[in-house]
């Protein structure tokens, strides 16, 4: 192992972190796991090197003690030979906000900033920093940079990124639309344009997993993208309502006498499939129910395929037309099932012609699902937004 060859992608959650281990320029995955339940009684941590998985069962109650941890077993069991082998750390930033239109070596004024957008994404703003504070306390010499998931989305123009509510709202805090995942939507831009000879020049990306997003992209610039403010916007999701009227907001605080914090945490943790089945939010469950012929499992895939297809056609529009539709995360690369109901229902508009066979066996591998004569390529790409933070950081770090 060379000297200074191994970057860290890192995402920290408020009770989970999440690491891989990527040896640099090969990009080669050296490593990869998580500490989860992070403050709670009980903690788990994993690691997975070669063909190796280490697990054991013990409290984590911080971040710090959960990156003391990971860089202990990374020597112990012999992963790395010493820390000096590390060059650089790159940590996922969900909430950029309007200051961040790429990535950015980590500094003071970087670090104000991001946390001068808690308020804006308190749920994952946070929590980032507390992995970023704990990594730069261990590794405190090396080059450390954020990774937004909203900078993709900072090319969108005025029309399509601001909000018709009262304008000194946008200008005086901020409220418009970021849009979310950017970096899994500019990882498929970029491998399509290694897969297609057609050099797709316009493409509807769709991150559809428990959290789900889509995004408009014209010569490589997203132009339009459904996650809005907050990752709570656009297409339902596993349990988020997606884009609702905000009366709803409103009239179920009073119907229900909660306030309206609680009425937002339901909107967020409650709703999309979860909240319509009334069973759950997974995916793999509300399809063996809806071919049981479960009415509300039904009912919940109806809605959602209905949003995502409304989406697309929204999207087909703003684009003028679109060269390839492309698929990943959870649902978007491993479910044959939900993909046909979203094919469906857009390929006669679109011109869309598949193999309906190949997409039902396509499971988490690049697969070009339409045929020749289709009008719109339609692939299944497996996303990895780990590499592209890998990427960044690297490519930070070289910098003299
Ligand atoms: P993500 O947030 O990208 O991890 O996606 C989570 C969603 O993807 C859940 O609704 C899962 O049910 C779904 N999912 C994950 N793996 C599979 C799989 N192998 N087959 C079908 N759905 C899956």
């Amino acid at each position: 192992m060379k000297n200074k060859s191994i970057y860290i992608a890192v995402n920290a959650g408020s009770s989970s972190l999440k690491f891989k281990l990527y040896s640099m320029p090969e990009e080669q995955l050296i490593a990869s796991g998580m500490a989860d339940r992070i403050g709670q009684s009980l903690g788990e941590f994993s690691l997975k090197f070669n063909d190796e998985k280490y697990a054991l069962e013990l409290p984590i109650p911080n971040h710090d003690l959960a990156v003391e941890l990971l860089l202990k077993s990374l020597i112990e069991k012999g992963v790395l030979p010493s820390f000096d082998v590390i060059a650089g750390v790159g940590h996922r930033i969900v909430q950029g906000g309007k200051y961040f239109s790429g990535s950015v070596l980590i500094d003071e004024q970087v670090v104000e900033r991001i946390e001068s957008l808690i308020p804006l994404a308190p749920l994952h703003n946070r929590p980032n920093l507390q992995g970023y504070f704990a990594f730069k306390k261990v590794l405190q010499t090396i080059p450390h940079v954020a990774v937004f998931d909203t900078a993709f989305h900072q090319t969108m123009e005025p029309q399509d990124y601001l909000y018709p509510i009262p304008y000194q709202w946008s200008t005086q805090y901020d409220l418009r639309r970021y849009g979310f995942h950017g970096t899994s939507h500019q990882y498929l831009v970029q491998e399509l344009a290694k897969l297609t000879s057609l050099s797709p020049k316009k493409v509807i990306t769709c991150h559809i997993g428990s959290g789900a997003s889509l995004a408009a992209i014209h010569n490589s610039k997203v132009v339009a993208t459904s996650m809005g403010l907050t990752p709570l916007g656009g297409i339902m999701m596993g349990t988020r309502t997606g884009d609702i009227d905000p009366s709803i907001l409103h009239f179920a605080a009073l119907k229900l006498n909660e306030s309206h914090e609680t009425i937002y945490s339901m909107l967020n943790k409650q709703s999309g499939l979860l909240g319509v089945s009334g069973m759950t939010s997974d995916s793999r469950d509300l399809e063996v129910a809806h071919l049981a012929g479960n009415e509300r499992a039904i009912l919940a895939n109806q809605l959602f395929v209905r949003r995502i297809a409304d989406f697309i056609g929204q999207y087909y529009v703003r684009l003028h037309q679109a060269n390839a539709l492309v698929f990943t995360a959870g649902i978007g690369e491993n479910s044959g099932f939900y993909r046909q109901l979203i094919l469906d229902e857009v390929k006669d508009a679109l011109g869309i012609d598949y193999d309906v066979e190949l997409n039902l066996k396509t499971r988490g591998k690049v697969v070009k699902l339409s045929t020749p004569s289709s009008k719109v390529e339609v692939w299944v790409i497996p996303t990895n937004e780990e590499i592209m933070i890998i990427r960044d950081t690297y490519r930070l770090a070289q910098k003299p």
